[in-house]
């Protein structure tokens, strides 16, 4: 049995920094439990004027491309200049593996062991509405824990790319010289979301190869519509092998935020997203509330046999069900 804490234990953690409370404020958001659920946002609101203060940055890229092994060495390099950082992952594959994209133990090892880093895996078994907004929550309290960078993983598949990059202030995509511009997203839209690519693996033999590609998506950028930010997503190289590029990274990034202070499309971004958070669990809720009514089931299944048959069509069972 977990222990159980009172909200206002809850909230002085989390605002204290408390690594523990923390973990167990991130457990509350997650679980399924009515009275969980209740407490998770009492606690939420309550901390939720001291949130929203952090430099939010999603990373993406095929499986192999670097993804951890940049982010231990990015995030070696920010706690060097002073910063706390979170790291999340939306993985929606690890409904299928039972395992989690950060479950590894030796995924950033060191960060890992860093006190001024924390790193959260996504809960399994979650779909990825779900997943999305327990990554939004989970966010917030670890801004109010005060880490003022968060960083969110996602692994190159389906659709956690684009619920990342509704989320974050700035989104990069890691790519890998001469991998095939198919696989890696330029053909699925990915590019387009991107505030930035960096070649990853700039180092020894691949040097070269990283610079062409440099070259190469720089001018496949220039193919895309303008943002309308005047913020044109510049293409680095850099190594977490050697540490090279990566400092130039966070130096963009900052000039991204520092640009988007100046010209309010930071702050519009976060708007935005928050209106599109609103609806989506709006609609996930009305969702749940319609299904989770009594005798639900049972009508269901009498709809979609009156469909099966002919006797209704889809429409009017539709209409059918609601008017119940
Ligand atoms: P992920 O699946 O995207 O998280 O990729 P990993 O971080 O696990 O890296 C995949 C492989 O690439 C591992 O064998 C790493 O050692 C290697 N790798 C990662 N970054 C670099 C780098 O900067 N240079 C070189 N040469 N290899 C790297």
């Amino acid at each position: 049995m977990r222990p159980r804490f009172s909200s206002q234990q809850y909230i002085d953690g989390v605002l204290s920094g408390d690594r523990l409370l923390l973990s167990r404020a991130i457990t509350l958001i997650e679980s399924r439990l009515a009275t969980d659920q209740v407490l998770a946002q009492d606690v939420l609101a309550a901390v939720a004027p001291h949130t929203g203060r952090s430099v939010r940055v999603g990373i993406t890229g095929v499986p192999g491309v670097g993804k951890s092994t940049f982010i231990e060495s990015f995030g070696l390099h920010l706690i060097g200049e002073g910063h706390r950082l979170a790291v999340l992952a939306v993985d929606p594959t690890s409904q299928r593996s039972g395992g989690s994209l950060l479950g590894d133990k030796t995924r950033m090892e060191q960060l890992s062991m860093n006190p001024q880093a924390y790193i959260r895996p996504t809960p399994a078994g979650d779909s990825l509405g779900g997943v999305a907004h327990r990554t939004r929550e989970t966010m917030l309290l670890c801004e109010a824990a005060g880490f003022d960078v968060i960083l969110i993983e996602t692994v190159g598949v389906g659709q956690s790319e684009t619920l990342v990059h509704g989320m974050v202030d700035f989104f990069l995509l890691l790519m890998l010289a001469g991998a095939g511009d198919e696989l890696q997203g330029m053909k699925r839209g990915i590019m387009e979301l991107a505030d930035a690519l960096a070649i990853t693996k700039a180092d020894a033999d691949n040097r070269q190869a990283a610079n062409r590609a440099q070259a190469e998506y720089q001018n496949a950028l220039h193919l895309f519509p303008p943002t309308g930010t005047g913020w044109f997503p510049p293409v680095l190289t850099c190594s977490a092998l050697t540490g090279e590029g990566i400092g130039e990274v966070w130096t963009m990034i900052q000039s991204h935020q520092q640009k988007g202070e100046q010209q309010g499309f930071r702050a519009q971004r976060r708007q935005e997203q928050q209106i599109t958070w609103f609806r989506t669990y709006l609609r996930q809720r009305l969702e749940h509330h319609f299904f989770a009514q009594p005798g639900m089931a049972e009508q269901l299944q009498q709809a979609e046999a009156a469909v099966k048959t002919g006797e209704l069509l889809p429409v009017q069972a539709v209409e059918r069900l609601l008017r119940k």
